[in-house]
């Protein structure tokens, strides 16, 4: 899964024009919007970001994680939405590279590669995020087939999309709960619709949606792995590159508000010099810069481990927690930096403050993240 150092620099290059040409020139509007970005879907099947991690035998460009991850953080540099319409497809996409039968890798990897078929993963529910088990969506056996009731919420390209993984309860009445939960691979189809679209704080421009599963027909081909009862840790195996990308989106969003303050203080004069020559501005600055760079390595510790196939769970969690509180204060201390400019929407760092809380929440909120940084500390020292 990994190409050398200068195919990378290649393909980061391509990602840099991108983001310069296509991205940056219509953020603020779209965002402001809440507008669709359209063309920026049909480049990114160009660019093959739809198959960012899959293998090459399967379609994808078969990207390390260190790659993958260098590639998120340019995007959201600038403007962090687009990311999410293949991040959590790749999520879906690793789901069935690692535990999907030969069948189906062959049969969804090719589409998923294409954007073909694309979407991302729907664990959410109205009342279970955090409690995963406690979720209530019900695959129940019919032949074979299983048949799907429930709803899903907050999922991201649940409207654009047309394909989902869903974590369902097989059994209910299981115990321990996970051994009842069970992963499909779904296609929308009769039974299987979009209740409403969710408006955001931020992450706009990106479809977040409630889903309902009504009377929905599944065949048992789409059972990922062809198995019952693994769906929670096939799910949570995905999670560890889901935690990895959101971590690269912090540390992204943390070096772009920071470049973001610079250029200002270096711009604006308050009593006769740039405020970048007060020194509680830079002390701001050299905070920023200093959270930033940290974060990137956190980034890139957890992904090389990721490479390396090596458990990685508290470092994909400590990257997750620290880059994103990162980008978090970051954007906080950018909009001082900013003073009243901050607070208009001419200027792009109010977007990175509406949008960087989402990272404290997804893929496992900040506070799950702590208690699975400590448990991997005890099971390391015991
Ligand atoms: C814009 C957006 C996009 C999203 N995209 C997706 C998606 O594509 N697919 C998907 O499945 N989901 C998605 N989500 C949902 C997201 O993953 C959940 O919101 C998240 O997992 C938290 O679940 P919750 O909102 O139910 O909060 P809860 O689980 O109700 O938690 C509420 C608070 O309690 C804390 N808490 C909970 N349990 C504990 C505990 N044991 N100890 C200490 N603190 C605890 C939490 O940290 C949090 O602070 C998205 C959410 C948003 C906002």
């Amino acid at each position: 899964m990994s190409h050398d150092s200068s195919v990378e620099q290649q393909i980061l290059a391509t990602i840099d024009k991108w983001v310069e040409q296509e991205l940056r020139p219509i953020a603020r509007d779209h965002d402001q919007a809440d507008e669709y970005p359209t063309d920026l879907v049909e480049q990114m099947k160009e660019l093959g970001l739809f198959g960012a991690t899959i293998s090459e035998e399967f379609g994808g460009l078969g990207l390390s994680a260190s790659t993958y991850a260098r590639i998120v953080s340019r995007i959201c540099e600038v403007w962090m939405a687009p990311s999410g319409i293949f991040n959590s497809h790749l999520i879906m996409a690793s789901c069935v590279e690692r535990a999907g039968t030969q069948a189906q890798k062959e049969h969804f990897l090719p589409k998923f590669a294409t954007g073909e078929l694309r979407g991302g993963i729907g664990l959410t529910e109205p009342d279970a995020g955090s409690d995963l088990q406690g979720i209530r969506l019900v695959a129940k056996k019919d032949g074979d087939d299983y048949i799907l009731n429930g709803t899903k919420t907050w999922i991201s390209n649940g409207i654009k999309g047309n394909c989902l993984a869903v974590l369902t309860k097989t059994d209910p009445n299981a115990s321990p709960r996970h051994k009842g939960m069970s992963l499909f691979i779904c296609e929308k189809g009769e039974g299987f619709s979009v209740g409403k679209k969710l408006k955001k704080l931020g992450y706009r421009s990106i479809d977040s949606a409630e889903l309902i599963f009504d009377d929905f027909r599944v065949s048992k081909d789409n059972l990922v792995g062809r198995e019952e009862g693994k769906g929670f840790q096939q799910v949570a195996g995905g999670l560890e590159l889901g935690r990895i990308n959101i971590a690269a989106r912090g540390a992204g969003m943390a070096k772009g508000a920071t470049n973001m303050a610079l250029h200002y203080a270096m711009d604006r004069k308050t009593f006769g010099k740039p405020i970048a020559e007060h020194q509680a501005i830079q002390l701001k600055l050299a905070e920023m810069s200093t959270r930033a760079a940290a974060a990137e390595l956190l980034v890139h510790q957890a992904a090389d481990k990721f490479d390396r196939e090596e458990r990685c769970d508290l470092e994909a969690g400590q990257a997750k927690f620290f880059a994103s509180e990162a980008a978090v204060q970051n954007s906080l201390d950018a909009m001082r930096v900013f003073g009243g400019y901050s607070y208009s929407p001419e200027y792009e760092i109010e977007r990175f403050y509406r949008d960087a809380p989402l990272l404290c929440i997804g893929e496992g909120t900040n506070e799950i993240q702590r208690m699975i940084i400590a448990k991997q500390m005890v099971a390391r020292a015991s």
